[in-house]
């Protein structure tokens, strides 16, 4: 099975392919994660994209088509896999269709999340990461109190630069991620309507809480 989740920052698409993946035998390629990685090994991928990603825009289409065709032509995604931020522009959507028609393969479902710009903007503000596990979590599923120690792999301090393990994304900022928002309604949601033409596309309502998006995604799948 092959799927693709799409929705603006914030949204629930690391929580959802997180519950999507512990039901199927799924390849997760996020290519947040991806870049996100590549900036933390200091490497001159990481180098160039650490500006553009912090300032909440998008990485250019040339460089995430390499990334993409790479990904995909690895052997552990050959059984099927959950795209989780890719297509983000039309030209990325019409470049991975011409990859998947060359492989001969499809996509099952495209799964596109919404919710308020509002309400993303106040789970955003709270969102939290691990540097030491990489696991997101939100200050409001906390209590509001940002925790010394991650409540996921018990770490307090960053193992390789001896910062706080806990720390908000630059591009977590209110401002960024009105523009991040921006970005995804003027680039990202077209991106998805070239894919309908293809595929099965979901609009699935990301309010509410995790287990009751699942549902909705499970009933569409
Ligand atoms: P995400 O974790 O998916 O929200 O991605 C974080 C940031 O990585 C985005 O705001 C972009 O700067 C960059 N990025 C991730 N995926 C893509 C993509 N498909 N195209 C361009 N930039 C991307």
């Amino acid at each position: 099975m092959n799927l693709v989740i799409m929705g603006p920052p914030g949204v629930g698409k690391g929580t959802q392919s997180h519950l999507i993946l512990e039901k199927r035998k799924l390849i997760h390629i996020s290519t947040g994660d991806i870049l996100r990685m590549a900036i933390r090994s200091g490497s001159d991928l990481g180098k160039k994209v650490q500006a553009v990603m912090n300032s909440g825009d998008l990485v250019s289409d040339d460089l995430m088509m390499e990334l993409i065709k790479d990904r995909l032509s690895q052997d552990d995604v050959q059984n099927g896999w959950l795209l989780d931020g890719f297509p983000r522009t039309p030209k990325q959507a019409e470049g991975l269709v011409e990859i998947l028609d060359g492989i001969g393969i499809g996509i099952d479902a495209i799964l596109v999340l919404r919710a308020p710009a509002e309400e993303i903007i106040r789970r955003l503000a709270g969102r939290i990461t691990c540097r030491a596990c990489n696991e997101v979590m939100n200050l409001i599923g906390l209590g509001g109190v940002s925790p010394v120690f991650c409540p996921f792999c018990g770490e307090s301090k960053d193992p390789k630069r001896s910062k706080p393990a806990l720390y908000q994304r630059a591009d977590d900022k209110e401002e960024t991620v009105r523009h991040r928002l921006e970005v995804f309604r003027k680039k990202t949601l077209p991106a998805a309507w070239i894919l309908e033409d293809r595929y099965p596309l979901h609009e699935i309502d990301g309010n509410g809480r995790p287990g009751e998006v699942t549902q909705r995604i499970e009933s569409v799948l």
